[in-house]
């Protein structure tokens, strides 16, 4: 199985396989870099050889078990590097994966085990949460190592980073909306929400509140209902949503849900949501909607915000809501400047925000190379 051929090898910097007998433990720990601080990045618990694999929130196009595993924590290491970088924080990216199904092998044990191998990188690596994994999971796991971050307790603790991610998003909307269709506000603007759990229910009483008109659409009925109680919106069939007739399409679900199939049907002019991983391939349906004349607010600029929240944590301060908010803020001017860069170079914001990322990490680098050798 290749690691340093994988697709998604990309300069890792560390690599780290952990098994663990006792607990039926097997991980991958993918630090990507740490030129601009510690690495940090959820801890992922996903089921890789599973027959659902199609609904996995990886672009993979076949089920090929531990090999998805490695590409998925190396493609989402250098994931968090980018998003970091680009959110101005003080942080390197890094993820981890655990294989198998949390229902079945999820045990207090086993996120201590894992603990164990994230204290063994003596803070080259924090983990957070993901999918798959919970606050209450990543409690056990901080038992056996202090490089855990995004937990409800304890004195730094940031808590919940949803209703961050949410104004982020919301934010980002509002920049897109600004650079394509040239309005200073979201009133009587149309926005379709997919998926409206934490992250996209606030979204939605951000945009109501901004005078949006919002249709949504979700598999879970009861946060269908908790999002109608939030004021007037639509509700839209779920392999409608983002054919809607609107201006901005707001995927909050699951990822790779622009994709061949999806990117002809969709009406909107622009699309800003906070899941990750929305492009089925990077470089690839980010160029299609580009040529379709459809503005992308790529992923991990607009979703920064829960990361952005969760900063402090890593460094043992107490949060600053100024600075926290500051910092949110400033998505909206790092998309403007992707989208002013991709209209004037006719590319893809995805691979303009990959480059723009790219120079900062290189950079950090580069000074730290100045810095050692002085
Ligand atoms: P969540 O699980 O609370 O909400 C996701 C919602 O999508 C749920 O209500 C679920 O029922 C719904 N859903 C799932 N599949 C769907 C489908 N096919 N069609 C319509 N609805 C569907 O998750 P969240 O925390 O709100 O995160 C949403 C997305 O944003 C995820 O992709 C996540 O990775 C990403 N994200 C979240 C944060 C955060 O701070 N929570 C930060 C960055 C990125």
């Amino acid at each position: 199985m290749p690691v340093f051929d994988s697709r998604s090898f990309k300069n890792h910097e560390q690599v780290v396989f952990c098994a663990d007998e006792a607990t039926g433990l097997k991980a991958i720990i993918a630090v990507h870099s740490t030129a601009l601080g510690p690495a940090a990045g959820g801890c992922r618990f996903w089921d890789y050889s599973a027959a659902h694999v199609n609904m996995a929130p990886i672009d993979v196009a076949r089920q090929r078990g531990e090999e998805d595993a490695v590409y998925d924590v190396l493609r989402l290491s250098r994931g968090m590097s980018y998003k970091n970088a680009l959110a101005g924080l003080r942080l390197g990216g890094g993820k981890s994966v655990i294989i198998g199904n949390p229902k079945e092998i999820g045990s207090a044990n086993l996120m201590r085990a894992f603990g164990r191998y994230v204290d063994r990188l003596s803070g080259s690596y924090y983990a957070a949460e993901d999918v798959g994994t919970s606050p209450a999971m990543l409690k056990h796991t901080s038992e056996t190592t202090e490089y855990v971050c995004g937990l409800e307790h304890g004195e730094f603790g940031t808590g919940d980073p949803s209703p961050h991610t949410a104004l982020g998003v919301f934010i980002g909307i509002k920049a897109a909306v600004k650079h394509k269709l040239g309005k200073d506000e979201l009133k009587g603007v149309r926005v379709a929400v997919q998926g409206v759990g934490n992250v996209g229910r606030t979204l939605v009483s951000h945009l109501l509140e901004a005078g949006a008109s919002v249709s949504i659409t979700d598999i879970v009925e009861s946060n269908i209902e908790k999002t109608k109680a939030l004021g007037p919106v639509d509700v839209v069939a779920l392999d409608a949503i983002h054919a809607a007739d609107v201006d901005v399409f707001a995927p909050c679900a699951l990822g790779g849900g622009l994709n061949p199939k999806t990117i002809p049907e969709i009406k909107a002019s622009i699309i800003a949501g906070a899941a990750n991983n929305q492009l089925e391939r990077e470089g690839v349906e980010d160029e299609d909607l580009r040529k379709r004349g459809i503005l992308y607010a790529p992923d991990y600029v607009i979703n920064a915000a829960g990361i952005i929240s969760v900063e402090s944590e890593v460094y043992r301060e107490k949060q600053n809501a100024a600075a926290r908010q500051e910092k949110i803020m400033r998505i909206g001017e790092t998309l403007s400047k992707i989208f002013t860069a991709s209209d004037t170079e006719g590319r893809a914001t995805g691979i303009i925000a990959n480059e723009m990322a790219e120079d900062i990490i290189h950079a950090a680098n580069a000074a730290k190379l100045g810095a050692a050798a002085e």
